[in-house]
């Protein structure tokens, strides 16, 4: 995978803070963060004020609103008491929005049950489509918000126009009292804006998402915020910056996508939260980790932790060779996930290539056909799950699909023959 080598802004951290100091990075439930914690006050940040307030449910993002902090359910949507858990962990520590995924009616039928079991925490609840745009006619009374990804719209109806289907996702909205949150990925970015760009998949995603806010604006419709993700920090700190820079007053949702296992992924997260947030740009945040079910509020904890040490002008310095060496991504995981092995995977696929630690290569491990095949095209090894075996990539070819069982030592020779291929 290429790498970037794009100078970092250099933070002026005097003017923010004397006290410059490096941090632990685990989360700490303790941690009392004013920019997180106070969710309709101003910040004592300084932040960016000109983007418009967007309400979603009892929580207001922009217009220098405290940053909210979401995660994501990575439960089984159908699973309904194990997404109640989710739900009931991630509010415990402090999630201010949380995201739950629905690609089909019976998720839909689902989340009606977890609202309705999860009434006296009142959440303020975001939903992830994909593919089925018109899913969200029928999950609009469940929720606060419906991020929709316009990589995925081509997908159904082929013939339909875009511009069609983006009209039929506003009306719900508007219809619902809802926001919205055009949610571009990288990885998945609408196909006409690659053939457009070729390689400035950044230029891609930033015009794919300004041609989105057009479409919604044109509609009259304007309760909508913006994420533009990858897995390289690099790319989300240029995509923000661009598209803030055009659109000033369109909300940012802030994140590393797929960033990976703690400590690397807290890291990688920090980075361009520290660089774009510092400017002022940002209205909320998700920190995206592989973390066992159980464990996903630390989501939120090392969210708040690195707000806090933002406002508190506390950088973490960066060694210049911080990228250097084996890069392992893999996604937060979700209700897609088609075996709950991938977690335990990500983990050993970390322990195994150890002695890969130096080599410049990328391994991505991705949890599930919806953003697998895609995101791991840029990796040099890729692996993502099915529900009885895993698909073993080299770059954008298919070496083959083999049960879990199997996977680890296909995974060890596969990044032998790549290392001794390098040489
Ligand atoms: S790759 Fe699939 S399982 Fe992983 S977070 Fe994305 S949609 Fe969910």
């Amino acid at each position: 995978m290429e790498r970037y080598k794009w100078n970092i802004k250099r933070l002026d951290t005097q003017s923010l803070n004397k006290d410059h100091v490096l941090l632990g990075l685990v989360g700490n439930a303790e941690v009392d963060t004013p920019m997180s914690k106070s969710n309709g006050s101003t910040s004592p940040f300084s932040r960016r004020k000109d983007t418009r307030l967007v309400k979603v449910g009892k929580i207001e993002i922009g217009s220098g609103r405290s940053i909210a902090i979401q995660s994501m359910a990575a439960t089984k949507t159908q699973n309904i008491e194990a997404t109640v858990n989710q739900i009931k962990l991630l509010t415990e520590a402090g999630a201010d929005i949380i995201r739950v995924a629905v690609d089909s009616k019976a998720d839909v039928v689902a989340l009606a049950e977890i609202r309705r079991r999860t009434g006296d925490l009142n959440p303020t609840i975001s939903v992830d489509l994909q593919e089925n745009y018109r899913l969200a006619a029928e999950v609009a009374p469940y929720v606060d918000k419906i991020r929709y990804n316009p990589g995925h719209l081509h997908h159904h109806e082929k013939s339909k126009p875009i511009k069609d289907k983006v009209a039929f996702i506003a009306k719900v909205a508007a219809a619902h009292n809802i926001a919205l949150r055009i949610g571009v990925n990288c990885g998945s970015v609408d196909p006409q804006k690659l053939l457009k760009f070729g390689d400035d998949d950044i230029g891609a995603m930033v015009e794919s998402a300004d041609e989105h806010c057009a479409m919604l604006e044109n509609l009259g419709f304007t309760r909508y915020v913006v994420s533009l993700k990858d897995s390289d920090w690099r790319k989300v700190v240029e995509g923000n910056r661009r598209f803030s820079e055009m659109r000033p007053n369109v909300p940012l949702h802030l994140g590393v996508t797929e960033a990976g296992m703690p400590p690397e992924g807290i890291i990688k997260t920090r980075i361009a939260f520290e660089q774009l947030i510092s400017e002022g740009i940002g209205d909320t945040i998700r920190v995206s980790l592989t973390l066992p079910f159980e464990d996903k509020g630390q989501e939120i904890l090392a969210g708040r932790e690195i707000l806090r040490d933002i406002a508190a002008g506390r950088f973490r310095s960066v060694p210049p060779n911080f990228d250097e060496g084996l890069n392992i991504i893999s996604c937060p995981s979700c209700s897609r996930v088609e075996n709950e092995a991938f977690i335990e995977l990500a983990q050993d696929i970390k322990v195994i290539t150890k002695f890969a630690e130096k080599e410049d290569l990328t391994i991505a491990v991705m949890g599930c056909r919806v953003n697998g095949p895609g995101e791991t095209d840029d990796a040099d090894i890729g692996l993502w799950c099915g529900p009885t075996g895993v698909n073993l990539k080299k770059g954008e070819e298919l070496v083959g699909h083999f049960p879990y069982t199997e996977i680890i030592p296909r995974v060890k020779t596969l990044l032998d023959e790549t290392i001794s291929e390098k040489s």
